[in-house]
């Protein structure tokens, strides 16, 4: 990849950074399209946040992703956002708009592309439950809310988290059902096997947070199970469900289309897929 005087510059905000995919996926999507655009990690520590945003702003970066520990904190320091922004409370993406940063959120967006391009599920009029409270659960009952789903349950181990999640989704999207569970409650089986739509939001199943974030009793076939979670690639949740017979999907394609949606924020070109699509995967098999 060649750098120019002319090169423009997007990047990511994190911290620890050395780990993410998305310098590799961005900058061979600029190379497949011939775009003379350059995507870099930007590693910064919590209390730089302020000093960091403001450099990128002077520095004319055109935008940048943002991730750990920033995605809420970042808010601050954003001229305006997006109305999924503003719902989940946490942006992952700021483009430079004239002298103004303008904060997205593509992880909702990204599950629901996954949902219908990958697996052919359509949200509006289904049942889903969702494991988890946190800020990805946020993102993925917004947008599941914001294509018509039925209804949400939400199990979660601290329930006022999960209260919250719930008068957000009731205040803002009143037409879609919705109630908190506690994780031991009986009425799960039921719930579980009325559900077409069982999602992993929770950290659970990760290599640092072993464990299973549900009972596995009450699924089967003709429920769809997606974990959010791709490293592993397959959780044990994820493969219990499917000897269970449950369709499953893991959380790569939500990474890689919440990756393509904030590229077409920044360029308005529509992403090479294909080719983010195959590097993200020759990454994930440790190829590159
Ligand atoms: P978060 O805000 O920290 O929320 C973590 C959630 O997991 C909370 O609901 C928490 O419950 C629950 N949890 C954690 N440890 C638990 C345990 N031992 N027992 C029961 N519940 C537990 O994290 P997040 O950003 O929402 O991320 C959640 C998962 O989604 C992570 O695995 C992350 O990698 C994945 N993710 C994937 C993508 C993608 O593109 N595929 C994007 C974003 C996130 P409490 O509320 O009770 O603490």
């Amino acid at each position: 990849m060649n750098i120019y005087g002319k090169t423009k510059l997007v990047g990511i905000v994190g911290w620890p950074i050395e780990h993410t995919f998305s310098p590799n996926i961005h900058n061979a999507a600029f190379i497949e399209v011939g775009l003379d655009w350059v995507y870099l990690p930007l590693p910064v520590l919590p209390d730089d946040l302020r000093a960091a945003v403001e450099g990128l702003k002077v520095m004319g970066f055109m935008g940048f992703n943002v991730t750990m520990p920033h995605k809420k904190t970042i808010i601050e320091h954003l001229d305006t956002l997006s109305d999924e922004a503003v719902l989940a409370d946490a942006v992952n993406t700021v483009k430079r708009e004239g002298g103004r940063l303008v904060g997205h959120n593509t992880d909702g967006r990204g599950f629901v592309e996954s949902l219908k391009k990958d697996v052919g599920f359509i949200p509006e009029g289904k049942d889903a439950l969702i494991i988890g409270a946190g800020g990805a659960a946020r993102s993925v009952a917004i947008s599941l809310a914001i294509n018509r789903v039925g209804s949400i349950t939400v199990v979660n181990r601290s329930p006022e988290r999960a209260e919250e999640l719930c008068s957000l989704i009731k205040d803002n999207f009143p037409l879609c059902e919705v109630k908190f569970l506690p994780p031991d409650d009986e009425k799960i089986v039921s719930v579980k096997k009325d559900s077409q739509l069982i999602v992993n939001a929770t950290s659970l199943g990760m290599p640092d947070n072993p464990g299973l974030p549900i009972g596995l009793d009450g699924i089967g076939a003709g429920h769809l199970v997606y974990d959010l979670i791709y490293d592993p690639v397959e959780t044990d949740f994820l493969k219990r469900a499917g000897e269970h017979g449950a369709q499953t999907i893991n959380g790569i394609k939500m990474l890689l289309y919440q990756g393509m949606i904030a590229w077409e924020i920044w360029t308005d070109m529509e992403p090479p897929a294909e080719k983010m699509a195959k590097t993200l995967s020759s990454l994930i098999e440790g190829k590159v």
